[in-house]
């Protein structure tokens, strides 16, 4: 039987019966929008195998479920299959979900495979199983960010007349050339898999696809010589590809990387084919890893060569350092990760990855939060520049939605804001809230978010536990806890939330809270770390801290 096309329902006609369950019903729908999702038929959703359900029965048991479910009910979701409905109150999560946690002494993955194959847990990634994925516009507010901190930190703010050199090009990775492009600067993308570079090229993330390294290396240096920005594909392994451009002497002034290596099963090792490559690594997954880590080794050499020549060179969050490492690159780690090079001073303001999403389908409804978002923050330069360029360039993927970093403080004046246009007529029908698992206080992750913190505790992972808790009595509408995201199997809990705006009194008293609690948890956990910014936006915000000497 071949897989079902889903999309979500638009407009104002509840399938469901409020928009507290219309909402999940809806954004569960929309991951796998064949927009929105990498493999809808495998219900992969991005980040090599990041589902949104566990199977198909699940799919269609979890939409039955949220289309009957009352204001006093909860959905407990168990690694995308649904477990149980159970009796609370209106306050409470209308959907709480698990996915792919394992108790610490299990948790690699061939264990997590064997469970996986044996039909009883799935990889959630961080918003695939927690159903607030957006396409690649998620990630490409905080790519930009991330290169405009690294224009910033070298290259006096822009990275006009710069070569930058990554790989991949999938759901996150996808992000990378017009990122980049905004930030005035050049790319070469190199991706294995052409149908991945043709999808980015379609929905105007890329500019070109070069027809071989000579070619792109061609493009990409006339464009640098003219400060012109460009973005270049070249189809090709990573792990030849930039050996051989350190090995022909190309200038490159910024070296990361997005290909999935947090999985050695979706990092496609030298001399295997794209055609061969799926089968390969379910048939043979232990070889496969091997090879695997031994070309991410040497793709990682070549990052550490191009460091040696004076480039900036980060990893971009998805354990190629530690899987490099494994695979006997001993000078992995010579390079620093993205958040201690780049986001910590914004985690320590509660800043992250604030993100909605339009119900009713209609792009306008996002214009009009856009120009509210421009109205409530006037002295935000770099959030307008943002807002601005969103509203020209990204094309949506699903249902229409945006996203800007926003801080504590901040992100319930902007809850509160879409609520009240609800309620007046402005929007057409209610927004969601939500955010990226990657945020300042929902994460423990010691190759990511929680790399080099300041004393030491990145492995604590009682944080992002709490987190959860906290969401779950503000009064969330839906609420995760994953293990493994971006990073993999052993190496991250993280959590995340998404709450309603259907523009009732009930919605802003929850969202107030909400968008307040969540953030703080960014400045709480920063604070408790030793980051006197974190203490400081503590104290000058109110937010109460009962040890603040430790
Ligand atoms: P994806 O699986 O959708 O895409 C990965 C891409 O890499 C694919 O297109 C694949 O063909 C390509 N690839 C694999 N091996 C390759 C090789 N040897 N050479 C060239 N291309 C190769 O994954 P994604 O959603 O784009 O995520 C990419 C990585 O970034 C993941 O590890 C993810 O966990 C991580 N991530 C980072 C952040 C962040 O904020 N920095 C956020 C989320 C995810």
């Amino acid at each position: 039987m071949s897989a079902p096309t889903v999309r979500a329902a638009r407009g104002t006609t509840l399938t469901a019966r409020s928009w507290a369950t219309e909402a999940p019903l809806r954004m569960l729908h929309n991951n796998l929008d064949p927009e929105v999702a990498e493999r809808p038929a495998d219900l992969v959703v991005y980040g090599g195998t990041g589902r949104a359900t566990r199977d198909w029965a699940s799919f269609d048991a979890i939409s039955r479920e949220l289309t009957a479910l009352g204001e006093d009910e909860t959905l407990l979701v168990q690694s995308g299959r649904p477990v149980g409905v159970l009796r609370t109150h209106p306050w409470a999560p209308r959907v709480l979900i698990a996915n792919a946690n394992l108790v610490p002494d299990w948790a690699n993955w061939p264990e997590f495979r064997r469970l996986e194959a044996a039909g009883l847990t799935m990889y959630g990634q961080m918003t695939a199983g927690s159903w607030i994925y957006i396409g690649t516009q998620g990630i490409l507010q905080g790519t930009y960010e991330t290169f405009a901190a690294v224009a910033a930190k070298r290259f006096g703010g822009s990275l006009a007349g710069t070569l930058t050199v990554t790989a991949g090009l999938g759901g996150m990775g996808g992000a990378q050339p017009l990122a980049i492009t905004m930030n005035e600067g050049v790319a070469l993308v190199v991706e294995c898999d052409p149908q991945r570079a043709r999808r980015r090229l379609e929905t105007r993330y890329l500019d070109e696809i070069a027809s071989d390294v000579h070619d792109a290396v061609r493009r990409v240096t006339a464009a640098k010589a003219q400060r012109r920005p460009l973005s270049v594909a070249v189809i090709g392994n990573a792990a030849e590809v930039l050996p051989e451009l350190l090995r022909r002497g190309v200038e490159v002034d910024v070296v990361t990387d997005q290909t999935s290596a947090h999985d050695p099963l979706a990092y496609l090792p030298i001399g295997v084919g794209v055609h061969e490559w799926r089968d390969y690594a379910a048939s043979k997954p232990e070889e496969f890893t091997d090879r695997a880590r031994e070309s991410m080794a040497a793709h990682v050499s070549a990052m550490v060569g191009f460091l040696d020549a004076g480039a900036e060179v980060f990893d971009y969050g998805n354990s190629i350092r530690g899987e490099a490492k494994l695979g006997g690159c001993d000078r992995a780690f010579d390079f620093p990760g993205f958040v201690p090079a780049y986001i910590r001073p914004l985690f320590c303001e509660g800043r992250g990855p604030f993100r909605w999403a339009a119900l009713s389908g209609d792009p306008a409804d996002i214009a009009a939060t856009d120009r509210a978002v421009l109205k409530l923050f006037p002295g935000n330069e770099p959030l307008a520049r943002w807002i601005r360029m969103a509203g020209e360039r990204v094309a949506f993927q699903g249902l229409p939605a945006r996203i800007c970093w926003l801080g504590y403080g901040e992100r319930d004046r902007a809850g509160l804001a879409f609520n009240e246009m609800v309620a007046s007529g402005e929007l057409s029908a209610p927004v969601v809230i939500g955010r990226d698992h990657l945020d300042c206080g929902s994460v423990a992750s010691p190759y990511r978010e929680t790399e080099a913190m300041a004393d030491g505790s990145d492995a604590i992972a009682d944080w992002p536990l709490l987190n959860a808790l906290v969401n779950t009595a503000s009064g969330a509408t839906w609420v995760s806890i994953h293990h493994g995201g971006g990073v993999g199997m052993g190496r991250s809990i993280h959590a995340g939330q998404v709450t309603v705006a259907d523009g009732t009194p009930l919605a802003a008293r929850k969202i107030e809270r909400v968008l307040t609690n969540d953030p703080a948890m960014g400045v709480l956990r920063h604070a408790d770390a030793g980051y006197p910014r974190a203490a400081e936006v503590a104290a000058e915000r109110g937010l109460r801290i009962p040890m603040k000497e430790r």
